[in-house]
């Protein structure tokens, strides 16, 4: 339906809401920024006059409510603005970031540039995607302004989302709770993050947001009358006791309302916490803490707290600069309720996060000691030191944004801040990368504790170092930031290379020793007759003395591998068609199992095939052996022994029980072997030849050794036992 645009209407409108935002950020103005913010919104509304938005409205409005979320919400200064105005500017329109920069200066330009760069769509999963993501936060780490202005942009997008057609709603509000929304929440924006949170909602999920918004709106009367009742002695004793201050009772948002339900698995009548009382004081900071306290002591005066929920952020502030008291009461009804104890101050941080109370100046300078610019520090290291793929990296990184945080203490008293779950070797690698590779323990609040130990809010740590300790395998499992995890696979990947060099020059000075070229042809041979499928490997195990170099003699002059083959070429994926190729050579087939068999054959013990799995046979002074396909001897064997292939395949009536193996690890727990083995012997009737477990360090890994008559009835136990509680990874294996 076309409607008439009347141009005198529209512009009155635009310029409502441009008096609007330079009212907002008056407080905040001084010298040139009235002028910069004119010049900046005349250039926009020039540049974007042709265009319109998907409602109809001229595209001017946009980049004004962008502006105004900024230094409304967020709390954000002249340059913000100006930037806020031009951020579609330069993607849209003829304007290049050098016309910019030329108008405005390098900063504008500067975060501009950062916007247009990071505007690409988000799509969940795609590599373009991730390094989209990655460029995000690259510019995150040279000005956050970027990110916060990204921020406002989502969330005007968000309110408007209603003019966009189904498919763009489900895909930008998704893309929001993927990423913007805990974006904001871990810089601290928590209004903007319920916010965007209840908008994804809206759009993706409506009844259920209109459902809750209903029984919200319905529950408001019972609710007020509750909350007045309950805070009136509070306030009584306040105003007796002198402070300036305002309490608040709000609900939650509707988002965190269905989450509770749905992790507690409770109705919305049974949701207790539906809001929160907020004390606020208007106090100097320099007595902010104490009055805190005091408050907290006229609370609990007429309440009884729960002291498992005493929550104190502002002694500690947490990583992304909030700061609040926090204290779970009994109300005289037998309801639990929180309240909120804070300064006029820290509700600001709380509500439009740390740029509020920050102010950039307009140097854009940070604060070298706030809390967020260590945020932005452990961004920026994450960035230089990950080396894995843009598409791992993002996923990490969101885990990170996700994740709760313990901290810990360093023996003289510095926090150290990690993600929930992080160990002692997490903490000695977030010390220094030296204290982390050769961390042998840790006193933790002078106990002796292992590199393993998971650390617990308040936890004093000191790390035990030793000179001769190295790094290993097993020490990946017990780290969870990519820090460590980074410098560990490191560490281990550079010794490789050492030891395998050391390998290499011990296999050197014996085929000098024998007068024997060091070539490809001898190399091949050797390769083969220790098994082995690529020299780096060899070398390393040569050197660590798992292979006897002794053999090497025997290797060069073993008659039997005649054909250097290189099967260190052979890829496992042509295993197959190396089967196919040799199996061909030979008409007849070898049928397992059939009751009138041509053949004597006996079953390998190295790799135990069972019906069910791709077989062939190998031809021995003492019949033939059957081996699986994945055999690890196989390549060998095919390779150079060819002729002694003979084609193989089960027969389909069989009822014969065949020997397997399967590996079982995960985190050890009282009961484990007990159910395992149950599973085992009572449900599935299989009969174990043995089992053996090793426990270490809350990690058990062990072998078993079953009886089982085909694939399908092995994959149906592996199946059931890797739904074991603790048991993490179940699989078959060869030898
Ligand atoms: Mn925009």
């Amino acid at each position: 339906m076309a409607t008439l645009i009347d141009p005198e209407v529209e512009r009155n409108e635009i310029l409502r809401h441009y008096r609007r935002l330079l009212r907002t950020a008056k407080p905040y103005l001084s010298g040139n920024d009235a002028k910069l913010i004119k010049k900046a919104f005349n250039t926009s509304l020039e540049a974007h006059k042709e265009m319109r938005r998907k409602s109809g409205e001229p595209y001017i409005l946009h980049p004004l409510a962008v502006a105004q979320i900024a230094v409304e919400e967020i709390g954000l200064g002249t340059t913000s603005i100006v930037a806020a105005l031009l951020h579609d500017v330069v993607e849209d329109t003829p304007w290049e970031i050098s016309d910019v920069e030329r108008e405005f200066g390098p900063r504008v330009a500067q975060i501009v540039d950062g916007l247009t760069k990071i505007s690409g769509v988000f799509e969940y999963g795609t590599s373009e995607q991730a390094e989209n993501f990655r460029k995000m936060l690259l510019t995150l780490s040279e000005d956050v302004r970027v990110i916060l202005i990204k921020i406002a942009d989502r969330l005007h997008n968000m309110r408007t989302l209603d003019s966009m057609p189904r498919h763009k709603q489900l895909k930008i509000a998704s893309e929001t709770i993927y990423l913007y929304a805990p974006l904001a929440h871990r810089l601290g924006l928590y209004a903007i993050k319920s916010e965007l949170e209840d908008l994804y909602l809206k759009y993706t999920d409506t009844e259920v947001y209109n459902d809750l918004t209903n029984k919200v709106r319905q529950s408001r009367g019972a609710r007020n009358r509750f909350i007045k009742e309950f805070v009136t002695p509070i306030d009584e004793e306040l105003k007796a006791q002198g402070f300036g201050f305002e309490i608040k009772g709000r609900p939650k948002s509707i988002y965190s309302i269905l989450r509770k339900m749905r992790k507690q698995n409770v109705t919305f009548d049974e949701v207790y916490d539906l809001f929160a009382i907020r004390v606020i004081l208007d106090v100097p900071q320099e007595q902010e803490k104490a009055a805190c306290w005091q408050v907290y002591s006229i609370v609990t005066d007429f309440y009884q707290p729960n002291p498992d929920r005493l929550r104190d952020w502002v002694s500690t502030p947490k990583a992304n600069g909030y700061e609040s008291l926090h204290t779970t009461v009994m109300s005289r009804t037998g309801q639990w309720v929180e309240v909120q104890i804070r300064s006029r101050r820290m509700d600001d941080i709380a509500e439009k996060g740390y740029a509020a109370h920050w102010k950039y100046k307009d140097t854009g300078s940070v604060q070298p000691e706030s809390t967020l610019e260590a945020w932005i520090a452990k961004v920026r290291e994450m960035l230089e030191t990950n080396n894995s793929s843009a598409l791992e990296f993002m996923d990490e990184f969101r885990q990170n944004l996700f994740v709760k945080e313990v901290y810990a203490f360093t023996p003289k008293g510095k926090l150290v801040i990690l993600p929930d779950k992080a160990t002692a070797l997490d903490f000695a690698f977030e010390i220094h990368t030296h204290i982390g590779l050769q961390c042998l323990g840790a006193k933790v609040n002078q106990k002796l504790e292992p590199l393993s130990y998971q650390l617990r809010n308040g936890d004093q740590v000191e790390i035990l170092t030793s000179q001769k300790q190295r790094p290993t395998e097993e020490w990946l499992q017990y780290v969870i930031t990519s820090k460590a995890r980074t410098k560990i696979k490191d560490w281990l990947r550079d010794d490789k290379r050492n030891k395998a060099e050391d390998g290499r020059f011990i296999v050197e000075k014996r085929l000098e020793l024998l007068g024997v070229e060091n070539n490809q042809d001898n190399l091949n041979r050797m390769l083969a007759h220790f098994n082995m499928y690529n020299p780096q490997d060899f070398y390393y195990r040569i050197a660590l003395g798992q292979l006897d170099g002794r053999e090497i003699k025997e290797s060069l002059f073993d008659p039997a591998i005649e054909v250097p083959r290189i099967p260190s070429m052979l890829e496992p994926k042509a295993f197959d068609q190396e089967v196919q190729k040799i199996r061909g050579v030979r008409a007849d087939m070898l049928v397992i199992g059939e009751e009138t068999q041509k053949f004597d054959y006996t079953i390998a013990p190295c790799c135990n095939p069972i019906p069910g799995d791709d077989v062939f046979g190998f031809e021995t002074e003492k019949g033939i052996v059957i081996h699986r396909t994945s055999c690890p001897k196989a390549v060998e064997m095919m390779s150079n022994y060819g002729n002694r292939i003979v084609r193989a395949k089960w027969t389909d009536q069989l009822e014969l029980a065949f020997l397997a193996g399967i590996r079982i690890k995960g985190s050890d727990r009282v009961g484990l072997v007990n159910d395992v083995t149950r599973i085992i012997s009572n449900s599935l009737k299989v009969n174990m030849r043995s089992i053996t477990i090793d426990s270490n360090d809350g990690f058990f890994e062990g072998q078993i050794m079953v009886f089982v008559n085909d694939t399908d009835h092995l994959n149906k136990m592996i199946h059931r036992l890797s739904k074991v509680n603790g048991v993490l990874m179940v699989e078959r294996f060869a030898s």
